[in-house]
């Protein structure tokens, strides 16, 4: 959010021109309004996130623990460009990693007992200051 637009223009990209790959390549990496050159790397970040996620679903197969780590894969590869680019990363994206990996543990669909979940959690809470109720 909010919906992709061009960088010059700022024109919203329509859904058909927002195909992963397939747009970009169409459209040969240009704008379909003002003609702005599209950078690559939009193409190459999705192909690299197909690649991954195909790598995740082939080496654990169907289940629910697959499909969660698919949507970790995907919040991890925005939080790598984002750090990549800015030197940040965003609590919006890694804060609620943590939680799903706890619940995942909770609820029994990680080989990661509870326990280690939690304790993993604590410590990535506590490396990175992540506890705005914890400091004194
Ligand atoms: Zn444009």
């Amino acid at each position: 959010m909010p919906r992709s637009a061009c960088p010059k223009c700022k024109t919203p990209i329509r859904i058909l021109d927002n195909i992963p790959v397939l747009s970009w390549l169409l459209l040969k990496g240009h704008c379909r309004h003002c003609d702005n050159k599209i950078s690559s790397r939009y193409p190459l970040v999705e192909l690299l996130t197909a690649a991954m996620c195909g790598i995740v679903a082939w080496y654990l197969g169907f289940s629910w623990y697959s499909i969660a780590l698919i949507g970790m894969t995907l919040v991890l590869i925005s939080a790598t460009f984002i750090d990549l680019d800015t030197m940040l990363l965003p609590d919006q994206l890694t804060v609620p990693l943590l939680w799903v990996g706890v619940a995942l543990a909770l609820l029994g669909i990680s080989p990661t007992s509870l326990q280690d979940s939690v304790i993993g959690a604590s410590r990535v809470i506590y490396a990175f200051g992540l506890c705005t109720g914890c400091s004194s």
